[in-house]
């Protein structure tokens, strides 16, 4: 049962490309086939984080694809950064969701909010992947209600802050060396809502004192990235750790969601791809009843879906990738990727362990744990539920003029 399943793979669906896209797509298959997937199945058991992989993605200029060249990173568009998603997470979901997170929340954030100094001195670490980046907005007490936070983050007379609070589910909440975290600093003001009054904070973990790390997750799948809780006890954080405008940061983090939504979607994608792969493959293997099981239409005609679907998903993401990059509103067109691409992607997934029936369900096949690692992108920057209000208010928005 392995002649098939070591041919290459025909991946014929994520073209068009042009040659600067093939290039990069080609260097980084090689490198994930040679360096990330041969330990990626042991990292899931152990739940050991790969620095050491994470290094040489930075000393390839994947950890600051989007970043600007003038601030150490790659300075890609935003549908070559979405190939490189799906390329990662159709091998390893765990790595893939350290280089979503790390590129379009910490360094997006900075991005879209910091000052010329701020961006000069946090940017090239990051992008190097010198310092690992994590960005905190989920507490326990707020989740999809993010503008519910508690961390409060008091003005000194000196103009410094004492940022006093938790964060949950933060990734490379423990490995990390930069935080960007939302705290309140004002009283929302009359008739602007609760997101009023919340302002970012960005600093270095080793320039702070009070900084300590809480429970770190132990979780179905992704299992070697890292989450974890942290905690703030009286952090003190310089007048210029402000990242944005006062008590105006939601503007702000719905920019770096909707650029960060983009990479989920990409990654509930890839791993879908992953599993339809090694389904197509392994159904043309297995015989039953005196055929491969694959010649059966049952088989086949549900091979086709999904491959219909992906490619579906794919373009979805393109399109929001094209208008992000355009300038253009990508909020709505987002949220339709994100949650096509995650439910189509986790739902690949779970055909391919019914395709390979008992044997999608042990540990010695890799798609249990593809499935298992895509459940986090229909719940992650967003749920299912926050997509549809996202989108079912641009179609009320539509119909109401
Ligand atoms: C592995 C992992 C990594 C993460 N990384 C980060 C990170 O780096 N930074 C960070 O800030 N956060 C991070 N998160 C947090 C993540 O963004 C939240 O878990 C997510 O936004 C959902 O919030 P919640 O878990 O509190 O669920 P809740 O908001 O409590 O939602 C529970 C359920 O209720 C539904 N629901 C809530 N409101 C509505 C509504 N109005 N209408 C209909 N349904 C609704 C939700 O869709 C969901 O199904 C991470 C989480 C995980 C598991």
């Amino acid at each position: 049962m392995t002649s098939t399943l070591n041919r290459p793979t025909p991946s014929s669906n994520v073209e068009p490309m042009n040659d600067d896209q093939r290039g990069i797509i080609s260097a980084l298959k090689s490198f994930l086939k040679n360096k990330v997937e041969p330990g990626a199945a042991e990292r899931d058991q152990t739940s050991e984080f790969p620095m050491q992989i994470v290094k040489e993605l930075g000393d390839m200029g994947i950890m600051g694809a989007q970043t600007p060249e003038e601030y150490g990173g790659t300075g890609l568009d935003t549908a070559t950064f979405a190939m490189i998603i799906e390329e990662i997470a159709a091998v390893d979901g765990s790595l893939c969701l350290t280089v979503a997170s790390h590129n379009s929340l910490c360094q997006g954030h900075i991005l879209v909010g910091g000052t010329e100094a701020q961006k000069q001195k946090f940017l090239p670490a990051l992008a190097s992947a010198a310092k690992l980046g994590a960005w905190g907005l989920t507490e326990p007490g707020s989740g999809s209600d993010s503008g519910g936070l508690q961390t409060r983050a008091a003005e000194q007379p000196d103009g410094s802050w004492i940022l006093n609070g938790s964060k949950n589910f933060i990734t490379q909440g423990s490995v990390g060396g930069t935080y960007v975290i939302l705290a309140r600093t004002d009283a929302a003001r009359e008739g602007k809502g609760k997101n009023d009054g919340i302002s970012a904070f960005v600093f270095n973990r080793d320039e702070v004192t009070g900084f300590s790390i809480g429970r770190k997750e132990d979780k179905l799948g992704l299992r070697s990235s890292d989450t974890a809780q942290l905690i703030f006890e009286d952090i003190h954080l310089p007048a210029d750790a402000l990242l944005g405008e006062r008590g105006n940061a939601f503007k702000d983090v719905m920019k770096v969601l909707d650029g960060g939504r983009v990479g989920i979607a990409a990654m509930g994608l890839g791993l879908g791809r992953a599993a339809f792969e090694y389904a197509a493959k392994y159904t043309l293997e297995r015989q039953q009843f005196g055929k491969p099981i694959a010649l059966n239409q049952n088989i086949s005609f549900r091979l086709a879906d999904m491959d219909t679907k992906l490619e579906a998903a794919r373009l979805l993401i393109r399109k929001a990738a094209d208008l992000k990059d355009a300038g253009m509103n990508f909020t709505a067109a987002v949220a339709r990727a994100k949650l096509y691409a995650t439910t189509v992607g986790v739902e690949a997934c779970d055909e391919a362990i019914q395709m390979l029936g008992g044997y999608g369900y042990v540990k010695e096949y890799p798609v249990e744990r593809f499935w298992r690692d895509n459940r986090l992108t229909r719940i992650g920057e967003g749920t299912d539920e926050v997509q549809r209000l996202v989108i079912s208010r641009d179609v009320l928005k539509r119909f109401a003029q």
